[in-house]
């Protein structure tokens, strides 16, 4: 499924206040990227024998969802994001800049 795809399918799950749209969606998106991190913790912790591979799928799915409910109330495309990401990265390996800080290198 092509990520704009998604994006927009994703609002017909989408009830939250929309008044509060960005709070509510930046704080969903910290938390369900916390719950991928919990298990990945846990398994570190030894608390299963292999990684959840199948409960991350899940976890990660979440942090999709508010991200491209994010990306929809800001009328922004989850495509386009994808793309300059890239590009930008791309820019920085070329540079030999991948390591480092600072969001413009
Ligand atoms: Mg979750």
């Amino acid at each position: 499924m092509y990520m704009n795809d998604y994006q927009e399918k994703t609002s017909e799950t989408a009830i939250y206040p929309k008044d509060k749209a960005l709070e509510y969606l930046a704080l969903g998106l910290v938390s369900e990227a916390g719950e991928v991190a919990g298990k990945v913790k846990k398994f570190l912790r030894g608390d299963y024998e292999v990684l959840p591979r199948e409960d991350l799928e899940k976890e990660m799915g979440d942090v999709l969802w508010y991200l491209a409910q994010l990306h929809e109330v800001m009328g922004l495309a989850m495509g386009d994001s994808a793309y300059f990401n890239l590009k930008k990265l791309n820019a920085r390996k070329q540079a030999g800049t991948l390591q480092g800080n600072g969001d413009d290198r």
